[in-house]
């Protein structure tokens, strides 16, 4: 029998307890060939994506989210979700394979969720960053600096509040991200104030090669300034 790199992976939905199956891609089909300057991986095979399958979207309720979502539902919040998102759902499922534009589809849900849950602004910063990775894979330019716009936002209110701490995203790798964002939607004063922040952390960071991408970013941006 030929192993398809898609499988039907079951959850249970984080808001209804629901029970449903949403498609994921086997680790070992999944090959990144590169990384661009902003962490987007490039996929040897391009139709096999699992940026498409992060979301799972609850066919119930509308509820929908990543394996960045914590469980815990602050007070409030659960009221907020039954009258924002789930009273106003009508039963559709995203669980089969998935086209890019259904794949963009499923992240803004995501994102109006996990806004009505008030999690974490990291978590909200890198689901309006892989919307702006897919737009970019669809050449849709006005659209990928919008989220690039609102994912550095994010980025820089979760780099102030700290909100970062204990995740797998360190201070170098924040402060990048809001450099490398910054200098892609046109924001130099930005870009320079976080490129800075970036290399005056050399010495004590353990992300070597982030500081390798600063410098190379630095010299660029010293000879068009
Ligand atoms: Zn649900």
């Amino acid at each position: 029998m030929e192993i398809r790199p898609f499988y039907d992976k079951k959850v249970a939905c984080l808001y209804c307890k629901h029970n449903f199956t949403t498609t994921r891609i086997r680790s070992r089909f999944v090959r990144v060939s590169s990384h661009g300057s902003d962490f987007k991986p490039v996929y040897s095979d391009p139709e096999v994506n699992p940026i498409f399958y992060n979301v799972a979207v609850c066919p119930h309720c509308g509820f929908s989210f990543t394996d960045d979502f914590s469980p815990y539902f602050a007070p409030g919040t659960e009221k907020d979700i039954a009258e924002r998102i789930a009273s106003k759902w009508n039963e559709r499922s995203f669980g089969a394979e998935r086209t890019i534009n259904e794949a963009i589809e499923t992240y803004k849900l995501a994102y109006l969720s996990a806004m009505f849950k008030k999690e974490k602004v990291l978590t909200l910063a890198g689901l309006t960053l892989r919307v702006a990775w897919l737009y970019r894979d669809k050449g849709a330019e006005v659209e990928e600096k919008r989220f690039l716009t609102i994912a550095r936002n994010f980025y820089n209110v979760s780099y102030s509040e700290g909100d970062f701490a204990g995740t797998q995203m360190s201070e170098t790798r924040v402060s990048y991200l809001i450099a490398e964002l910054s200098w892609k939607i046109g924001d130099k004063d930005e870009a320079i104030k976080n490129f800075s922040r970036v290399l005056e952390s050399q010495r004590t960071s353990t992300e070597p090669k982030i500081i390798e991408m600063a410098k190379e970013r630095w010299q660029e941006i010293r000879v068009i300034k």
